[in-house]
């Protein structure tokens, strides 16, 4: 990425600003992110400026793009992430995954650039085959609560499809599974932050259903890791990108235990509608056409995540800023 000029939609966010801060790391010659802060914030690119190559412009990518002189690369890590924050915004999250990913691909084709489009393991929905290959075609409940998001993704690689085709636009699509880390929000609903937060509170987990239920939970490195290498490829299919390690909920809640200390137990809800049993990625194509695979352990991960979180709300007093004043679930 040495001496290429870079847009990061959705730059403001806990992917977005990592990849931000890579770039610049990796010697871009200018990174602008284009953010309307609705579920990202200023916070995250505070440490940024010192590089004296960023830019950060508050913008809605729903409406059209104008970007001066010349772009190589364009990353669309715009759209709420969490099942939670696109239940509360879900028109928004529509609009943005169709109208802003289609600004995002006009600024890419007009600028002759690479456009890499975050996608999701959310496509997959309640899978039927497991572990996740990129063949398989999902299975999503297209009017279900969580259906404004995978159906916005969905769509988002229909559209990347289609501009590659039509206008020969270089796409790439990263299907991103769980990923955790530093500047998530303690309250997005994600379930690595919602048990940090309850660890620190010393309050118990709270776990949907029975906890049988698998994911798994890929560091935050590692991801940016994986997108910058599908950034410098060729590929043009999609792309798994995730930790292989699978683990049920009760697994995930005693692991961040183990690394917190503390007597949180754990407290049973209903599950919720349309929640997936299983998630797991098969990343046999990252590990071929990538050279990829994570290697950060889950240990390593949760302690550097619980430091963070430590580190912010002990430095800050108004406790909501960060979730901990209610729990998140
Ligand atoms: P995030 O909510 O932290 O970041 C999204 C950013 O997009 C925020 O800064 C938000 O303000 C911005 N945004 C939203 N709508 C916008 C609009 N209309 N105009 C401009 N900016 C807008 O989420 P994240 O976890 O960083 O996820 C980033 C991308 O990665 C998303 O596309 C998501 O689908 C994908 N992804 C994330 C995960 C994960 O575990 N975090 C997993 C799979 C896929």
């Amino acid at each position: 990425m040495t001496g290429k000029r870079i847009v990061v939609l959705g730059g403001a966010g806990f992917l977005g600003s990592h990849l931000c801060e890579r770039l610049l790391e990796d010697g871009a010659a200018e990174v602008i992110s284009i953010d309307n802060f609705s579920t990202g914030s200023e916070r995250n690119l505070a440490e940024l400026p010192r590089f004296g190559r960023f830019q950060s412009l508050r913008h809605d990518i729903t409406a059209p793009l104008h970007i001066r002189g010349p772009v190589d690369y364009v990353f669309n890590m715009a759209s709420p992430a969490s099942p939670l924050d696109s239940m509360q915004l879900p028109i928004e999250t529509l609009r943005v995954g169709s109208l802003g990913t289609e600004n995002g691909l006009l600024l890419a084709r007009d600028k002759d650039a690479v456009f890499l489009q975050a996608s999701t393991s959310e496509i997959y929905g309640n899978p039927l085959v497991h572990p996740q290959r990129e063949e398989y075609w999902g299975n999503v409940n297209p009017t279900g609560p969580r259906s404004c998001y995978e159906e916005a993704r969905r769509y988002g690689e229909a559209l990347v499809s289609a501009y590659r085709r039509t206008h020969g636009v270089q796409t790439r699509i990263a299907r991103i599974f769980n990923t955790y880390g530093p500047r998530m929000r303690l309250e997005d609903g994600h379930v690595v932050p919602t048990f940090v937060g309850q660890a620190l509170r010393g309050e118990d987990f709270t776990v949907f259903g029975d906890g049988s239920q698998t994911r798994s939970f890929c560091y935050v490195s590692d991801v940016i890791e994986g997108l910058v290498r599908l950034a410098l490829s060729d590929c043009t299919e999609p792309v798994n990108l995730g930790n292989p390690r699978e683990m049920t909920i009760l697994q995930l809640a005693e692991a961040v235990r183990q690394v917190h200390g503390g007597s949180s137990r754990v407290l049973f809800q209903p599950l919720p509608r349309d929640e997936p049993r299983q998630r797991r990625p098969d990343i046999t194509r990252a590990r071929m056409v990538l050279d990829w695979e994570p290697y950060v352990s889950l240990e390593e991960g949760l302690l550097s995540t619980f430091a963070w979180f430590r580190k912010v709300t002990s430095r800050r007093t108004p406790r909501h800023e960060d979730g901990l004043a209610s729990a998140p679930l």
